[in-house]
């Protein structure tokens, strides 16, 4: 048995940090200083010697404590990539980059040559890449390639404790794997102490824990409930900044909107207080922010300032930010949930575990004592809080890794070796939704559409959009709007200063209300025009980065149209091949106006609105597909296009009846606005 250890105070065995004014040292010297004081280094030989001894190895250790970008460097020094890759997967980008970027450096190397990074729509890595950190949903999408991971001589899977939906995969596939390849090293790594359950998966593996450095962290609840946790994250910011001595402070928000809003308000609080306070240096992360902002929080905070992070769950336990010495935590997270019964999946501002609130705790205690500023009281923490957050298997639509495991060959889904297993409610919902898009026959086989479909890193609905465009010669189209849809809402902004500005020039690519999709078209293929000009995103109010990511995407995709053989072929001035192609990916997703300006859904009926931000939400026309549901104060549907009922009928006889599709006020078909051209 490899050994286990506890994990405690280890105050008194703390090394002297390097100071940076060291004299003589070389920023690599410096590097190398740093990588000998982590927590790991102790264990360095003991580990690698369970690894040698064991073909399968759960590794537990403090957040920081250098698991990530130490132990792949670790097995590179003893010789593991003499005969293959070490692959190491996160659950988030961010950390995939930012990690990777991490090790090139302390190897001495440049990014994407010995060491690199995979993420989707993006690889960093080249022939030479022996050291890979990957997403997990790309080392799935590698499996389909490669199904036995033969480039690889050890795969980590790591931060196992987030039991994302791809790592819960993974987990079967990998012990599957290792079973035929004796020569495959599997380390399952893990931040959080509960690795008995990760043991009994992976048949009883040897668990190696060491310890990490803790300080003491002081916590704080709030005496009465925050009726707003932002405002109150705002103003415990302040008076951190203003009572408290030195330290960074790190504040958990649950998204980008929630980051951006506070930034914003507490640049000008602070702009209020004039030159009175010390310098207070804001740092925003999350998971779209661009890579060049991403490096801003691991930079020293100068001399006598205080720097504040706000970040999302990514800095609980994926990324770690030196020097944070408060932590404020107002007990929220983004949740994606499921409702099996409807297919509808939102994505929720949730109170987090008592888990997870001892992690964002823990982050306050790693380079000296700190305190813990949770914005919730004792009475909440102890009574409401669940104690773990449920996997996100048990909560999310399922249809794209049952695509991606069918393509791997796995037929029986019900019987796959699960850690958690997925309410088979949601696994037989998404067997059914593949049926409707034609990727799987009546026997639950892949097709040849299936197989097509699962060639592209997106959801099945556009995937089957994209191959449906072959038939109605608009691929070309097709791929542009798949690109746009790709890079989520953020691709107008708007200057306080300049909004009308910035609507209209919104407006201008909804003329015709041509409907969200094709103005998503309009706009890829004006931007395209300019030759891809910056100066007329500017003109425009668009975000350059998100129309340079767009154009990426729209690459690749065209590389794959090539790879399941589907020629690009352009029909711009027949929009409504266009939209048949749209119809024949969301035609689950098809809502009918309501005599109130409300929608309902046609399948599982539901109460749905179009969103604010949608071209056709004042035009409110009679049928529509959506891209999404997203739920704030109401039920939206995002992007939405005007379709014909008739179309319905025509390309999902399988799903809609005539019966679904007549018009109950009227009897005779709905008129719909004529279609304009682009
Ligand atoms: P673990 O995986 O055990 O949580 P890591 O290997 O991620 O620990 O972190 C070890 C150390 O490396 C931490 O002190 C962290 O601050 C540092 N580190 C990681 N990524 C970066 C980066 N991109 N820039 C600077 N420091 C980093
Ligand atoms: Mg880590």
């Amino acid at each position: 048995k490899a050994s286990v250890l506890a994990g405690d105070n280890y105050e008194d065995a703390m090394p002297a940090k390097p100071s940076q004014e060291s004299t003589g040292k070389s920023a690599f010297d410096m590097l190398q200083e740093e990588r000998k004081n982590l927590p790991i280094y102790s264990y360095r030989e003991q580990l690698l010697n369970a690894v040698k001894d064991h073909q399968v190895l759960i590794i537990v250790g403090e957040t920081g404590s250098g698991k990530t970008t130490q132990i792949p460097q670790y097995l590179h020094e003893a010789g593991y990539t003499k005969h293959g890759k070490v692959g190491c997967t996160q659950p988030r980008r961010v950390a995939a980059m930012s990690v990777s970027a991490r090790v090139a450096q302390e190897m001495g190397v440049k990014l994407g040559h010995e060491v690199g990074y995979s993420i989707r729509f993006e690889d960093c890595t080249s022939e030479k890449t022996i050291l890979k950190y990957m997403t997990d949903g790309m080392l799935l999408r590698e499996l389909l390639g490669e199904p036995d991971l033969g480039s690889y001589s050890v795969i980590i899977v790591d931060e196992a404790h987030e039991r994302t939906l791809h790592t819960d995969i993974l987990f079967g596939l990998v012990k599957d794997i290792a079973r035929a390849r004796p020569d495959l090293k599997l380390l399952i790594s893990s931040a959080t102490m509960d690795a008995e359950k990760f043991s009994d998966f992976f048949d009883h593996a040897p668990i190696f824990s060491f310890p990490g450095r803790r300080y003491p962290v002081d916590i704080c609840f709030t005496t009465a409930p925050e009726a707003d946790y932002m405002d109150a994250a705002i103003a415990t910011v302040l008076t951190i900044h203003v009572k408290e001595p030195l330290g960074d402070v790190l504040v958990f928000l649950p998204g980008q909107e929630e980051i951006e809003a506070v930034e914003e308000n507490l640049k000008n609080k602070i702009r209020g207080l004039g030159t009175k306070i010390r310098e207070l240096i804001i740092c925003p992360i999350y998971a779209n922010l661009p890579s060049e902002l991403q490096a801003k929080i691991f930079e020293p905070t100068p001399e006598g300032a205080r720097k504040v992070v706000l970040a999302t769950n990514i800095a609980e336990t994926s990324l770690t930010i030196d020097g944070i010495k408060y932590v404020v935590d107002p007990g929220f997270s983004k949740m994606k949930s499921y409702n099996p019964r409807t297919g509808m999946e939102s994505l929720l501002v949730t109170p987090i575990s008592k888990a997870s609130a001892t992690q964002r705790a823990g982050r306050a205690g790693r380079t000296s004592a700190g305190k813990c500023y949770r914005l919730y009281t004792a009475y909440n923490y102890y009574h409401d809080l669940e104690d773990n957050t449920i996997p996100e298997i048990q909560r999310t639509n399922l249809a794209s890794v049952v695509l991606s495991l069918k393509s791997l060959g796995i037929h029986n889904l019900l019987n796959f070796d699960f850690m958690d297993p997925p309410p088979s409610e949601a696994l037989i919902k998404s067997l059914e939704l593949l049926f409707a898009l034609g990727a799987l026959n009546q026997l639950g086989e892949l097709t040849k559409a299936g197989r097509r479909m699962a060639e592209f890193p997106l959801d099945p609905m556009l995937s089957k959009m994209i191959v449906v465009s072959d038939k109605y010669k608009c691929s070309d189209e097709i791929i542009s709007i798949a690109a746009m849809l790709s890079i989520g809402p953020s691709i107008f902004y708007r200057p306080k200063d300049k909004q009308v500005h910035a609507d209209n020039a919104m407006m201008n690519y909804h003329v015709g209300n041509v409907g969200d999709h094709i103005a998503l078209l309009k706009i890829y293929n004006s931007w395209k025009e300019t030759n891809y000009s910056t100066q007329w995103c500017y003109e425009n109010y668009i975000q350059v980065r998100s129309m340079k990511r767009a154009r990426d995407i729209r690459d690749q995709l065209e590389g794959l149209l090539e790879r399941v053989e589907i020629e690009v072929s352009s029909n711009s001035n027949e929009l409504d091949s266009i939209r048949k192609s749209i119809v024949a990916g969301f035609f689950p997703h098809t809502a009918k106006l309501q005599k109130n300006g409300s929608y309902r859904t046609v399948k599982h009926p539901q109460t749905v609105h179009i969103h604010p931000a949608s071209g056709l939400s004042q035009v409110l026309p009679r049928w529509v597909v959506y891209h999404q549901l997203v739920l704030t104060s109401k039920e939206y549907m995002r992007q939405v296009t005007e379709v014909k009922p008739e179309w319905l009928i025509e390309i999902a006889p399988h799903y809609y009846q005539l019966k679904d599709v007549e018009d109950a006020a009227s009897k005779k078909m709905p008129k719909t606005t004529g279609p304009a051209v682009v």
